[in-house]
């Protein structure tokens, strides 16, 4: 039976527990594996290899991407520093300019040193990737809406280039989810996430996906899962399965929260720029529309001149400050000095990171409980 996305959620990857009826796939807290004589496993090893709760969870993701492999990781970056393996000296990457600050770093802070390249381009305006282009580039690794400023790229478009090109086209799918897009259907080779995330949705674990359709693109990777070993443990594998079972409900309460208070903001006149591909007004929101059943809820806004950001973050009484997002809590960050600080101030006022943005990952608390906060946080927070 071909179930729906709130259905797979539930059900998908490996249901419940065929040995005792246990509705729940059990935690397999085990470094390592019997085996019944020289060379005669029962389909496991050593629990780096394999694992059967992170097995459960990497179906999972994947039937949720509609992929056909997934790999779970112990972080976000364990993911993107696997994906990263695949490529060699001389190999080049075109990246969008609003990628994560972390995958920035890795990228120009360890990988470079293997000789690895990388090309910056705004990835919303295909004709960059088209002109960045040459022999060497190996792929295109995008983020959309890409961190902070939550920039649209047209996934199809790229995918076209790179199939054309015989490019990889990586995309980072962390804001969105799965439940919300889904870059493989609209051709691209590999999904990343930051499972830490929407996926875990609870702000209590730390976990990274990788998934694709390809078969020898997969084993390559199991290869360098096994052999670099950032893998998930199993007890984190079993809390990621339970967060993901309400991933629709709680995303579709993030969306009508942030459709919501992104609204509030742009007639609040608190504001003179409000980022969120959800507003009719935003240059990614026809592309938004097309390639994805939602415009998440991640919203960044600058204060008017007449408030001070360094005394609106100190007068918010919910709303909290810290880095990460998607858990149930709202969470608010400034992006210049937390999670993009790693990015030299010369690329991140280039690219549009201005020293006042104010980045909001929106909860699913009551909407109009954080609308009252931030209000009131702004009104104190006035020069
Ligand atoms: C957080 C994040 C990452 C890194 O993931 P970790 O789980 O923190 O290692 C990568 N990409 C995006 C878009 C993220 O938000």
């Amino acid at each position: 039976m071909s179930l729906h996305k709130n259905s797979l959620l539930i059900h998908g990857g490996i249901d419940g527990d065929e040995k005792t009826g246990a509705v729940n796939v059990p935690v397999y807290q085990t470094s390592t594996f019997k085996q019944d004589g020289l060379g005669k496993d029962r389909g496991w090893e050593y629990s780096r290899t394999g694992n059967p709760t992170r097995a459960a969870l990497e179906k999972l993701v994947a039937e949720l991407e509609q992929g056909k492999y997934g790999l779970a990781f112990a972080s976000g970056l364990a993911a993107i520093d696997t994906v990263l393996s695949l490529f060699g000296r001389g190999d080049k990457l075109i990246i969008s300019d609003n990628i994560y600050g972390g995958t920035f770093r890795i990228l120009e802070q360890v990988f470079t040193r293997f000789g690895i390249e990388y090309v910056i381009v705004d990835s919303s305006d295909t004709s960059q990737i088209v002109d960045a282009l040459d022999d060497t580039v190996k792929a295109i690794y995008i983020e959309t809406p890409a961190n902070p400023l939550l920039t649209v790229t047209d996934i199809e478009a790229v995918a076209e280039i790179a199939k054309r090109e015989n490019k990889l086209l990586i995309v980072d799918n962390t804001f969105l989810t799965p439940y919300l897009q889904r870059p493989l259907t609209l051709g691209a080779d590999i999904v990343i996430h930051s499972g830490t995330k929407y996926l875990g949705g609870h702000s209590d674990t730390v976990s990274g996906f990788v998934v694709v359709k390809d078969e020898e693109l997969a084993q390559r990777l199991y290869f360098l899962q096994n052999s670099i070993g950032g893998v998930l443990a199993p007890w984190d594998s079993f809390l990621m399965i339970r967060g993901i079972k309400t991933l629709g409900v709680r995303m579709d309460r993030h969306v009508a929260n942030a459709q919501k208070i992104a609204g509030w903001l742009t007639q609040s006149g608190f504001v003179s720029k409000v980022y969120y591909p959800g507003l009719e007004s935003d240059a990614g929101y026809e592309v938004q529309k097309k390639q994805a059943d939602g415009p998440g809820a991640m919203i960044s806004f600058v204060l008017d001149q007449k408030y001070d950001y360094r005394t609106f973050f100190k007068k918010l009484k919910i709303i909290t400050l810290a880095e990460s997002l998607g858990g149930v809590e709202s969470l608010v960050c400034h992006p210049a000095t937390m999670t993009h600080a790693a990015i030299p101030a010369e690329i991140r006022h280039k690219v549009g990171i201005a020293d006042e943005l104010i980045r909001l990952s929106v909860g699913i608390e009551d909407a109009d409980d954080l609308i009252e906060d931030l209000k009131q946080a702004i009104e104190a927070s006035k020069k």
